[in-house]
């Protein structure tokens, strides 16, 4: 590990205990797989991290010991057979008596079996204290952001010539897969999208058996993921000549998601983001049809703190990383659905994802 590494390691722990007073707890576990990965960098599948201002505790079962102790030096690395036991003997050797846990990540069953475990013990539930907690990224991580767009923008433009008449949106999705994998790419950031037609009316399509016919507006939701890191981007075009309507609400999206970017800077909250994206689609008479929030952060988790919705009091801040992507959906039409990713500055953002969002049709 190089000094770098230790450093950032530092910095993530205290962001904890600058939202979590060390006085009122004597640990705080840990459950969420990617809460615990950005903690420590260990990236197994299962674990739970015990953390102290003095001591970070990372228990894990056999699978994973050689793995944690390579990934974590800086955490003391102890095997469990059994996670609760595991988990009762950590505590009860540190002599922790009032213990926080992610309320969140926690199943109610293994929540009670702990309880009953170690009956000693106080848990109160933490959930809004760690919400946004890996919100800001440091500078590698927003290299890591870079590179998973970079991987997502070179597949779709090499997947673009695929946009033909007569092509289903399986094989148009499969191909999209195919090449992010190929430049690099994990796994995909979630299921991509490619809706056509009346399919695009489906803010969340599965893509199916339909085939793409002349002059189909076609909505692609994808992302790459590299080192844990997802990009996330919607673009929506035309194979062959939008008509009229389709132009006129497409620029109403466009200028829905030009405002949001332009308001996004430090201190501004999710739900006026949120709200001026909002208000333009409903003072062009489309409000019902835009049926969900105007976007997210994106992170280790593709969707994740802080939000951007009506109902978000989350405050951003410089070095969030956070989506903008309005949309309005014409059941049994076709949806347009425009999507980037920002980085938060002080007194603007920057664009992250890279294809254009100019109406773009193919021609035939
Ligand atoms: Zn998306
Ligand atoms: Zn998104």
């Amino acid at each position: 590990m190089t000094d770098d590494a230790a450093d950032i390691d530092r910095k993530r722990i205290e962001r904890v205990y600058e939202r979590i007073d060390p006085k009122e707890f004597d640990a705080i576990l840990f459950f969420d797989m990617n809460n615990i990965r950005y903690l420590t960098g260990f990236t197994g599948s299962d674990g739970v991290l015990l953390l102290q201002p003095d001591r970070v505790m990372l228990l894990v079962d056999g699978r994973y010991v050689t793995q944690a102790a390579e990934q974590s030096p800086h955490c003391d690395v102890v095997q469990y057979r059994d996670k609760v036991s595991g988990i009762a003997t950590a505590l009860a050797e540190r002599g922790a008596g009032r213990v926080g846990f992610e309320a969140f990540a926690l199943t109610v069953g293994l929540y009670e079996k702990i309880r009953e475990r170690i009956r000693t013990t106080r848990l109160a539930p933490l959930d809004g204290e760690l919400s946004c907690l890996r919100s800001r990224k440091d500078a590698g991580e927003a290299s890591l952001l870079r590179r998973a767009v970079d991987i997502a923008t070179e597949a779709l433009t090499d997947v673009l010539p695929l946009l033909r008449p007569g092509r289903t949106e399986r094989e148009i999705a499969l191909e999209l897969d195919y090449r992010m994998r190929a430049l690099g790419s994990e796994e995909n950031s979630f299921p991509t999208i490619v809706a056509s037609g009346p399919n695009a009316a489906l803010p969340h399509a599965r893509p199916g058996d339909r085939k793409l016919a002349p002059d189909d507006p076609v909505i692609i939701d994808f992302g790459a993921v590299y080192r844990g890191y997802h990009s996330d981007e919607t673009c929506t075009l035309v194979v062959g000549r939008p008509d009229a309507e389709f132009r006129q609400v497409y620029d109403i999206v466009k200028e829905a998601h030009d405002r949001a970017i332009a308001a996004v800077r430090t201190g501004v909250s999710g739900r006026e983001i949120d709200g001026i994206a909002r208000r333009h689609i409903e003072e062009q008479g489309y409000g019902p049809q835009f049926s969900h929030g105007t976007g997210h952060g994106v992170g280790l988790d593709v969707h994740e703190d802080p939000r951007l919705s009506p109902l978000s009091d989350q405050v951003l801040a410089a070095d969030m990383v956070v989506t903008v992507e309005p949309g309005i959906y014409l059941p049994g039409r076709w949806g347009v659905r425009i999507e980037d990713m920002v980085l938060v500055g002080e007194d603007g953002c920057e664009v992250l994802t890279r294809m254009p969002k100019e109406l773009k049709n193919i021609d035939l």
